[in-house]
């Protein structure tokens, strides 16, 4: 049996449901999780939309934001947990929740799922458009509330249509969502000019760190805990930063290196442009992604940490020339 009708088999005969995405949410982990909430809820079955981070301030007019809520003493156990945009419970911080079958939907390359039924799509721009047709295989009625969110999951996954995993499918699923009732206009507003001051400031303050090497090929920045304490930022606040990096014609690989709280410990995003694949480089630190953007935690101070990641890049490059 295909996964799609074997995830809808397994839901139609259950009923209670945990829905739980990664940690530092996105535009399609958060649209994904509220439609799939809002798509059980509709079939009269229990779903707890579990987030342990908190929404971003960008997605939180999206519809059904209140009904995420951290994973608390569950009363009964759940049927089965289902992990939206990861294959992993660590992923979404869910290390020690009650045991019950995982049901996994995903379109990262580089996942390692272990669920009792696993979907993985990685030629998806989003996993929204896994959601929409898991639902419609449910038969849920596509309302705008379900729709506005797998829009935003769309809009935000592709780069607004522009990244290259942008395909005939994605422009046709946009377009389903809007007969469907999202509004792209007002989504795009919520989304992208929403921003607080403290975000343009946070961004003002870490692209004023740019180095660029390898005839320009590389470009990388860095923020450090002051940086985000004088914008009076929060770690959401970096989301959008590294497009601008690779906004420069030269930069076919550009790294984000970032501290957001615990001084032993930063994260690095990287982006890459056309055939080179940072997802490789990305598990070779743990991490994972997609070709063209992945990420990693690397579990040392900044200042001692960055060198050896970049010698990792520079090698990487000089390879691929
Ligand atoms: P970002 O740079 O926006 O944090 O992440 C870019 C992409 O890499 C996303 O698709 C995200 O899911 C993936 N990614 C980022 N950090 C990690 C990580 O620590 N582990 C895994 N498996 N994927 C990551
Ligand atoms: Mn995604």
């Amino acid at each position: 049996m295909n996964p799609i009708d074997d995830i809808a088999g397994f839901i139609r005969k259950n009923q209670r449901f945990a829905l739980a995405s990664h940690l530092h949410p996105d535009g399609d982990s958060i649209g994904c999780l509220l439609a799939m909430t809002l798509g059980l809820q509709a079939l009269g079955k229990e779903a707890d939309a579990l987030g342990v981070d908190p929404v971003p301030f960008a997605y939180r007019g999206l519809p059904g934001v209140p009904l995420i809520h951290p994973p608390g003493k569950s009363s009964r156990p759940y049927d089965a947990l289902i992990l939206l945009e990861c294959s992993r419970p660590e992923r979404a911080g869910l290390e020690g929740l009650s045991p019950c079958p995982h049901i996994v939907i995903d379109h990262h390359l580089s996942c390692r799922p272990e669920g009792r039924i696993n979907w993985i799509e990685p030629s998806f721009g989003a996993t929204g458009q896994m959601v929409l047709r898991l639902l419609e295989a449910l038969e849920v009625p596509i309302c705008a509330d379900i729709a506005t969110n797998l829009y935003a999951a769309l809009l935000t996954d592709t780069g607004s249509f522009q990244f290259n995993n942008t395909n005939a499918r994605e422009l046709h699923d946009a377009a389903r969502l809007v007969d469907y009732g999202a509004n792209p206009g007002e989504i795009a507003e919520m989304v992208f000019h929403a921003n607080p001051p403290s975000k343009v400031l946070l961004m003002g303050k870490v692209l004023s760190t740019l180095q660029l090497e390898a005839q320009g090929r590389m470009a990388w920045v860095v923020m450090n805990r002051q940086a985000m304490e004088s914008a009076g930022a929060l770690p959401e606040d970096t989301e959008g930063i590294i497009q601008h990096l690779m906004s420069i014609h030269s930069v076919e690989l550009a790294a984000f290196f970032k501290e957001d709280g615990d001084p032993s410990r930063f994260r690095v995003s990287l982006r890459s442009k056309g055939l080179l694949d940072v997802s490789s480089i990305a598990q070779g630190f743990s991490g994972g992604g997609h070709r063209n953007a992945a990420g990693f935690t690397i579990h040392q101070r900044l200042e001692a940490g960055i060198p050896e990641v970049l010698e990792a890049l520079r090698r990487f490059l000089s390879g691929s020339a």
